[in-house]
């Protein structure tokens, strides 16, 4: 679908949602879309991506850097403490910090760098035990750790169970966001955005919608 379709969507579920045009960012999902697809969306003039793997945006961003002004690149897979330095050198968000682990090593890296990327808290909202997330209930608890570390905490994240109505799931998360007040919701995909723009995304996923169907598996 082109990408003014999507907008046009984005506005409208914005209208709907009785919420002001251009308030929720579209992350058009790039992971294993061939390099001339994501250029014509380059071309077309958008800025914002999301990726899955370290390596693989370390693949092919710094590239697409060099020829494109104002890429802002976020990472919404998962994230190995081993591989955090180099996603804060190449991300300006990461939406999956889940394990103190990982809290306590981008701390490190942001005192280090004086400079720290976007970061969101990925809740597992539907408690499924092979998805990564903290359990909605020790978000409270993981919000407020990684606050005890000075992390720039800007929202949460989540991925509904495929089978569930992601409706339930998108209001589960708004509820933790808003008794944490945290502003910033990262929630919504190609097959439901309108309904997570409904429930107060401000940050939607959109990768299949966009650039047609993956040509490999996406590794989640
Ligand atoms: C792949 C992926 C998306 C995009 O999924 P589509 O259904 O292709 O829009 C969004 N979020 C995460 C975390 C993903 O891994």
């Amino acid at each position: 679908m082109p990408l003014e379709d999507i907008k046009s969507r984005i506005a409208a579920a914005e209208t709907a949602a009785g919420r002001p045009q251009g308030s929720t960012v579209l992350i058009a999902v790039s992971k294993v879309q061939p390099n001339d697809r994501i250029e014509s969306v380059l071309n077309e003039g958008h800025r914002c991506f999301g990726e899955n793997r370290v390596q693989e945006a370390a693949g092919k961003w710094p590239a697409f850097r060099d020829r494109f002004d104002g890429i802002d690149l976020h990472l919404i897979g998962p994230l190995q403490t081993n591989k955090a330095r180099q996603a804060v050198e190449l991300c300006n968000a990461i939406h999956t910090v889940a394990r103190p682990k990982l809290a306590a090593t981008l701390a490190r890296l942001a005192q280090e760098r004086g400079d720290c990327p976007d970061l969101f808290i990925q809740v597992n909202t539907g408690e499924e035990p092979q998805k990564a997330g903290v359990l909605p209930d020790d978000a409270d608890a993981f919000v407020a750790e990684c606050r005890g570390l000075d992390l720039p905490i800007r929202g949460l994240m989540c991925i509904p169970p495929v089978e569930e109505e992601p409706a339930l799931h998108f209001a589960l998360l708004a509820r933790i966001a808003a008794r944490n007040e945290l502003s910033g919701l990262s929630m919504g995909m190609s097959g439901d955005f309108e309904t997570a723009i409904a429930h107060g995304a401000t940050h939607v996923r959109i990768g299949s919608a966009i650039f047609g169907e993956r040509t490999a598996p996406g590794g989640d």
